[in-house]
């Protein structure tokens, strides 16, 4: 049978916007020893904006072109900014052969040409002679016919509430850390924006999977995962407390999370492991 406890403890987090599916997810938020976070969308609001048009052969207007084409079909925040940055219509028709690399970009035919879109990584893949821009952000590189045409850079925004939250937790004596797939730079920056322990980046979803489970061995005690995105529900079944971000979350992490959080607010996460701790007194 489940204590009372639990039941006024599911209430009053729900008071607060956080919805927990069970006793045992109450129990297992309790004890835990580890915060790992999804960057995209949980610690920054992944409303990314164009900051930057570098051409290359080509003129400007016809890199958003090409890429607002390139993007048209992806749901991907990235896409969106880029979609919404060349601000004409889209006479979508002229997308051929579009395919989505999930965690490296997009590949497609745009008036015969071959158009390769997304990360580095998606550069040399492809075996592109592709310089690398050491400026912060998120690079989306653009190949014309396996050629490098020029890169947008894109900017995200972190939430209001990160900084607090992830200090908040690390009162608690407990340790934090960021998964994601956006480069190295842009990671640490935001990393270090936060206060955030420990980073990964350039992950592919399988290796957020990996490094997941890595940090789970090396922890004593549960291991949250906090994510938002259709990417993040592997990791968010593996995870001891799995929290979906409800604010912006797709329904694919929302189904596979124990938690969710109905806001974007980080600081639901503190508020979530502080009713724990206080229904753990009243049921023991
Ligand atoms: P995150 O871990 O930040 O949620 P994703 O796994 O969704 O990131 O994507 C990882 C990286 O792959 C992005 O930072 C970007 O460089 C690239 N990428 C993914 N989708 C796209 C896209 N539609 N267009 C361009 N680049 C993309
Ligand atoms: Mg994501």
């Amino acid at each position: 049978s489940i204590p009372l406890g639990f039941f006024s403890g599911i209430g009053a987090a729900s008071k607060k916007g956080i919805l927990i599916k069970g006793g045992n997810h109450l129990e297992a938020l309790n004890k835990v020893h580890a915060v790992v976070f999804d960057k995209t969308g949980t610690i920054t609001k992944g409303n990314f904006k164009v900051t930057e048009v570098a051409a290359n052969e080509i003129s400007k207007e016809e890199l958003l072109y090409i890429s607002a084409y390139g993007e048209a079909y992806s749901n991907h925040p990235i896409a969106k900014s880029i979609v919404k940055s060349y601000g004409k219509e889209i006479q979508i028709e002229k997308v051929k052969d579009y395919k989505e690399i999930e965690g490296y970009g997009v590949s497609l035919t745009l008036e015969d040409k071959k158009i390769l879109l997304g990360n580095h990584k998606l550069m040399e893949t492809n075996k592109i002679d592709c310089p690398k821009t050491d400026k912060i952000g998120t690079i989306v590189y653009l190949a014309v016919e396996n050629e490098f045409k020029g890169y947008l850079v894109i900017s995200d925004e972190l939430k209001a509430d990160s900084k607090k939250a992830i200090s908040s937790i690390r009162d608690l004596g407990i340790k934090t850390y960021m998964l994601t797939g956006d480069n190295e730079s842009v990671a640490a920056d935001i990393a270090d924006k936060v206060g955030i322990d420990k980073v990964y980046a350039g992950l592919l979803p399988d290796q957020k999977v990996e490094i997941f489970e890595k940090i789970q061995s090396e922890v004593h005690g549960n291991v949250i995962f906090v994510g938002d995105g259709i990417n993040d529900a592997p990791v968010l079944a593996r995870a001891d407390v799995g929290v979906a971000m409800g604010g912006i979350g797709s329904d694919a992490a929302i189904e596979a999370a124990d938690v969710v959080i109905m806001t974007d607010e980080l600081t639901k996460i503190v508020d979530g492991i502080v009713v724990a701790k206080a229904t753990r007194k009243i049921v023991t």
